[in-house]
């Protein structure tokens, strides 16, 4: 059996047990200390924008501080792309709260600023305004932000900008995840870069960071006891973890054009074939980072589907994989209002995530190529 070819797996760039070590040697094996400062430091730098970040447990932890913080409460409705993971989604329901889901424009998979305008009036007409809009930047490609802001400024909705697989990716020059009211960041194992599991919250200003940190430390008052007057969670970064992240950081533009490469790399793979479509920049406005190289598989052309490509690389053992299966096709969320046509729905039965770490080797790159261009001559 041939060695298993993984979609995204964890690439560590060398310095992260340095920094681990450090947390050993001064004893700070708890949440909080300075590699947590450190890192959201880091993050800062990178991000750009004058941004205030708070390092968290997990990307979905993060979003829920910000629907919190977006006063999100029982029975309020926030609008959030139906086409993305299910953590995106899940936190409105921590919340009590009712999703309601849009479909997916053609140019980027994300959020459609058209079906979104209608969902947002046709709330407001049956008396229910959008307590939040959650707009996601799926395997790192940027939204239509100036479409989705517009809408967003026009009706006075908080955006909340779900960034968790689009570290390094820009709009316009300007950083996925700076765009919104809050933007979140996810460092689990998949992704561009890990700290094993966490998260960010992407704040502008010092305030809302502060309330993030004390919701995350079980909210407490400032007293001598422990004193509180707020529900508090667990959600801080362990210090531990920070120091993985710090190393990572060292490596995150490394990463970029890795995984970037990975995309060229399919580009021209499938040029010479018919009736394939690779994921890509709509124009030199997006800057993706790349982080899954997708393809979408015409039956009609090619007499294929993109489930016979997944069980032929499954063959070889190759991990490759569907689509994010939208939000308004999940039984879980089937009494969610949804707004769009069947964008998303075709995407997912059409669309395939091929192997993209950036840590692949030219012969795991053979393998993969020749799986692709014997599939397609048969
Ligand atoms: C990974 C991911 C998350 C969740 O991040 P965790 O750190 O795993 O909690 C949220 N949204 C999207 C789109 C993701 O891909």
């Amino acid at each position: 059996m041939n060695s298993k070819i993984w979609l995204s797996s964890p690439h560590m760039g060398g310095n992260e047990q340095k920094y681990v070590n450090e947390a050993f040697e001064a004893n700070w094996v708890a949440p909080l200390g300075p590699n947590v400062d450190s890192f959201e430091k880091d993050l800062e730098t990178f991000l750009n924008e004058n941004v205030k970040v708070a390092a968290l447990s997990a990307g979905t932890a993060a979003l829920h501080l910000a629907l919190i913080e977006c006063d999100v409460k029982h029975g309020d409705e926030v609008i959030c792309q139906s086409m993305t993971f299910s953590a995106s989604a899940n936190p409105i329901a921590y919340c009590g709260a009712i999703p309601v889901f849009i479909d997916s424009e053609k140019d980027t998979w994300n959020m459609c600023p058209v079906a979104l305008k209608e969902a947002v009036e046709d709330r407001i007409s049956k008396g229910k305004k959008p307590k939040a809009i959650i707009v996601v930047h799926l395997y790192g490609m940027p939204a239509k932000m100036d479409e989705i802001l517009k809408i967003a400024s026009e009706y006075e909705i908080p955006v909340i900008e779900d960034a968790a697989e689009a570290l390094g990716s820009t709009y316009k020059g300007k950083s996925c995840g700076t765009f919104g009211r809050f933007g979140i960041l996810s460092f689990n194992g998949n992704k561009i870069i890990t700290t094993s599991g966490g998260g960010a919250l992407v704040c502008h200003n010092q305030e809302d960071k502060d309330k993030a940190v004390f919701l995350s430390t079980q909210a407490r008052d400032n007293a001598p006891h422990y004193q509180h007057s707020h529900i508090g969670y667990n959600y801080r970064m362990s210090n531990i973890v920070a120091g993985i992240g710090r190393g990572q950081m060292e490596v995150l533009n490394n990463r970029v054009d890795a995984r970037r490469k990975m995309h060229d790399f399919y580009v021209e793979i499938f040029k010479n074939i018919e009736g394939v479509e690779v994921f890509s920049e709509p124009t030199a406005d997006y800057f993706s980072n790349h982080w899954l190289s997708a393809i979408v598989v015409s039956p009609e052309i090619t007499g294929k589907t993109r489930e016979d490509l997944r069980l032929a690389f499954l063959e070889d053992n190759i991990e490759s994989r569907p689509l994010w299966k939208p939000m308004h096709l999940q039984p879980v969320f089937a009494d969610a209002p949804y707004y769009g046509t069947d964008i998303s729905e075709k995407l997912f039965n059409d669309g395939l995530c091929l192997p993209s770490g950036s840590n692949l080797t030219d012969e795991e790159r053979t393998r993969i190529k020749s799986v692709i261009i014997q599939f397609f001559n048969k």
